[in-house]
């Protein structure tokens, strides 16, 4: 871990010493404020995330990311405790579905398999055949048998994105990421005009027409796998801000210019070092599944963690 500008060195150990006495690993989405990546011990995308949860030895699992990551890591880790430092911190996206809904389109389209994206409840996940993440989506589907229709739950771009890089006929449903797409054409454009050699990243949650000028359509682990192995030094990147974070500190050598500075989830920057602090010193906010919930969706899940995306 490197030392933050905002993170002092008593701070730095306290949390040290707060994370051993707990048995605690803290593991941070992309998203999230740049002072909770450099704290923790482990930063990705969903996927990443997941992987890192159901693999750690740690008691406690510090989640700084949303509920449904949350339950994800609940769901994969059984026997440790899953802790998210901001109770209130949801995903809009996740919410526009239930389970209820799921099950409707099942009895609406009795022959085709669910595939929903991880940014769902656990309630969800367990009406699912697959879950899959802005990495391994294309994978996941493609993987399944042509010949059965698929329902692709919550988010419609995400899905759009999907059938156009496999042809595969798929039922979407209209939900979406409240903080991608209030990326607009227009602040491509304007980003284009003042960064004319800059490479565009764009994220598949981002709406339909936009996507269309990007140069690269990539969740943000790939995103950062992509810069890695770039020649180039510039980039517009065109997802929720906190990412740029994690590319500057990887790649010092580069540029990277946010598309719009509008593109910030208020959900994931919920978690401040202060409610980091207070979650391992009072063991908050504790996320549990349901046992009849969490196996049925641990199937979903198992069957994501399996399909990795092709780099
Ligand atoms: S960035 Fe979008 S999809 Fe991710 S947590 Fe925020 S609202 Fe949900």
């Amino acid at each position: 871990m490197r030392p933050h500008e905002r993170l002092d060195k008593p701070l730095i150990e306290k949390i040290e010493r707060l994370k051993k006495q707990r048995h605690a690993v803290i593991l941070a989405h992309n998203y999230q404020r740049a002072e909770i990546q450099d704290l923790a011990d482990f930063c990705g995308d969903s996927l990443g995330l997941s992987i890192e949860a159901s693999k750690t030895d740690a008691e406690v699992i510090v989640f700084c990311g949303v509920r449904f990551m949350a339950e994800t890591a609940a769901i994969l880790s059984p026997d440790k405790t899953v802790l998210l430092p901001d109770k209130a911190a949801g995903c809009p996206m996740a919410d526009m579905i239930d389970a209820e809904q799921v099950r409707k389109l099942k009895a609406e389209h009795p022959e085709a398999l669910v595939v929903c994206y991880v940014n769902s409840s656990a309630e969800v996940k367990a009406e699912s055949d697959y879950c899959c993440t802005s990495s391994n989506a294309v994978e996941v589907v493609r993987s399944l048998p042509p010949d059965r229709e698929i329902i692709f739950v919550p988010d419609q771009h995400l899905g759009q994105f999907v059938v156009d890089r496999t042809g595969r006929k798929m039922v979407l449903w209209p939900g979406y990421c409240t903080t991608h797409i209030t990326i607009t054409d227009d602040d491509i454009h304007r980003a284009k005009q003042q960064h004319p050699d800059a490479i565009v990243l764009m994220h598949p949650e981002c709406s339909e027409p936009s996507k269309k000028l990007a140069d690269q359509l990539l969740s943000t682990g790939q995103m950062l796998n992509f810069v890695r192995n770039s020649e180039a030094r510039r980039f517009i990147v065109a997802t929720e801000n906190g990412i740029i974070h994690a590319l500057r500190k990887q790649n010092p050598q580069a540029e990277f210019f946010p598309v719009t500075e509008r593109a910030v989830c208020p959900n994931m920057k919920r978690i401040t070092v202060d409610k980091l602090i207070a979650s391992l010193e009072d063991m908050r906010y504790v996320v549990k599944v349901p046992p009849g919930i969490a196996s049925r969706a641990r199937r979903a899940l198992d069957r994501m963690v399996e399909v990795l995306p092709a780099e």
